[in-house]
């Protein structure tokens, strides 16, 4: 977090105002870069490679939506009040805090209302006693024009994916199953967003609808996934490694379809530098799932705090474009090899900010001030820093000449300042692959010292074989072994 913020990764939104609220913030320059690179492999890892298509819906959308989906309804958090200096709690939290014990998150209030008169739960800033539960939607209302007609900031992408659906799927000439995805902004209006960026009120999201055909779950372009050996975390709490088709045999996984998603999601994320040995599937159990899940798992990622989830994968049947047909009465059924079907959907909503967050933290290597923040080259914001040995006989200008050439391809950075070591821990610690130097034997014979962030190795090469270099170490890795053979 120190190092986000030192080298203007991201930032706790409006830092000159102290009492400005939690749960927002702000990338600078290398943040903005690093997300856009992310969001850009996840496209190529998952959008691309698997033929679906990208939508970008707008943020506010009409109350009628909402009321469809269940979330005016449904979209809610359990809150405690003070009843002396008006503090705001979940209870959830409080009993968590209180008896250091994990605590269901779908209890009804009066279930909460009975734990915390049991463990004596009181305000923890003033000791008073505590209101029973009471709701609160997280959804932000806005109002639409003078007459400020009720709407909401969507909290989260996929609804406008749903309501599209029939116009995408007829005017893009789509076949089951087609995935639709969209990245973009998304509000909640979390009641105490304690962990930093890792519970936002404004979130960025990438999400993934597959719509299918229930009765068609298996396909020669799922084969591949089969023998993909995935980490599942069970509801009982065990571990337990798996293969899809061993998954499927298991009834862990319910199909080959979801298969294929699960293990593409998997790849996706060990190309942006999350070893499958830090990633699990964790298995949701009945009690932990939506009432309309037909199977439900959160991808999460070990980090220094334990397991935090990334991308909730979860079956949601007919439930959206069922809701959606009959609240706005058009047809939600397409065409299938003859017949009409209501088609089923597999989401996969993968959180960005925090996403971006574990690329970063697990890649940091080093201690105390020598740290090396060791991105996948093709992930890296600052692809080449370009440095004049010193700063006289012509060499800023030989230098400056390198970075003119390859700013048009590549994203460099120029830097004339402090000595060489200090330029080099600046660019290791910005997650910058190579570094070039520019010397006297640049004048000579036109060779470069070109830097490996991660070997520290240097060596010289012509400058004429730097574009071409930059372009093979910064080049996205192959999708081996996932494309179907026909
Ligand atoms: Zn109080």
């Amino acid at each position: 977090m120190r190092v986000a913020q030192q080298r203007g990764f991201f930032f706790k939104t409006a830092p000159s105002y102290p009492n400005a609220p939690a749960g927002f913030l702000d990338y600078g320059p290398l943040g903005v870069a690093l997300k856009a690179r992310v969001i850009e492999l996840w496209r190529r890892m998952l959008v691309k490679r698997d033929g679906m298509i990208e939508i970008d819906g707008a943020q506010i959308l009409p109350k009628a939506v909402f009321e469809a989906s269940g979330h005016l309804s449904s979209f809610t958090d359990p809150f405690v009040r003070c009843s002396k200096c008006g503090s705001v709690y979940r209870p959830d939290k409080l009993l968590e805090d209180k008896t250091g014990k994990a605590v269901p998150e779908k209890l009804g209030d009066s279930e909460y209302d009975s734990l915390m008169a049991k463990a004596g739960v009181k305000c923890s800033k003033c000791g008073s006693s505590l209101s029973g539960t009471t709701r609160f939607n997280m959804m932000f209302r806005v109002g639409i024009g003078p007459a400020g007609e009720e709407a909401y900031l969507r909290p989260e992408t996929c609804q406008s994916i749903f309501v599209d659906f029939p116009l995408l799927f007829k005017t893009q000439r789509a076949k089951l199953p087609i995935g639709m995805a969209q990245v973009g902004r998304s509000f909640r209006n979390e009641i105490a967003p304690r962990q930093g960026l890792l519970r936002l009120r404004e979130l960025n999201q990438a999400e993934v609808e597959v719509f299918f055909n229930p009765q068609k779950t298996d396909a020669p372009k799922f084969e591949w996934a089969k023998s993909e050996v995935l980490s599942f975390r069970m509801p009982a709490g065990k571990d337990s490694q798996m293969s899809i088709a061993e998954a499927i045999a298991a009834g862990v996984v319910p199909n080959a379809l979801i298969g294929h998603y699960l293990a593409l999601v998997t790849r996706f994320y060990e190309a942006a530098g999350v070893p499958r040995t830090s990633q699990r599937l964790r298995v949701l159990s009945d009690e932990d799932k939506a009432f309309y899940s037909k199977a439900a798992y959160d991808l999460e990622a070990k980090i220094a705090t334990g397991w935090l989830e990334l991308v909730a994968c979860n079956y949601r049947g007919d439930y959206d474009l069922g809701g959606h047909e009959k609240a706005s009465g058009t047809d939600f059924t397409v065409d299938d090899g003859g017949g009409k079907v209501l088609p089923h959907v597999f989401e996969l909503s993968l959180g960005v900010d925090r996403s971006t967050y574990v690329v970063m933290e697990l890649s940091m290597r080093g201690e105390g001030d020598r740290r090396t923040l060791a991105l996948k080259p093709y992930l890296a914001p600052i692809q080449a820093c370009v440095f004049p040995l010193v700063n006289k006989d012509g060499l800023q200008e030989k230098a400056q000449g390198i970075v003119a050439d390859l700013r048009e391809a590549f994203d460099v950075f120029y830097d004339e300042s402090g000595s060489i070591g200090r330029r080099y821990a600046r660019a290791d610690e910005s997650g910058v692959p190579v570094c070039i130097t520019v010397d006297y034997d640049t004048l000579k014979d036109g060779t470069v010292t070109i830097r490996d962030r991660d070997t520290r190795e240097q060596r010289r090469v012509p400058t004429s074989e730097l574009a071409s270099r930059l372009d093979a170490i910064t080049r996205p890795p192959r999708l081996e072994g996932t494309v179907p053979e026909e």
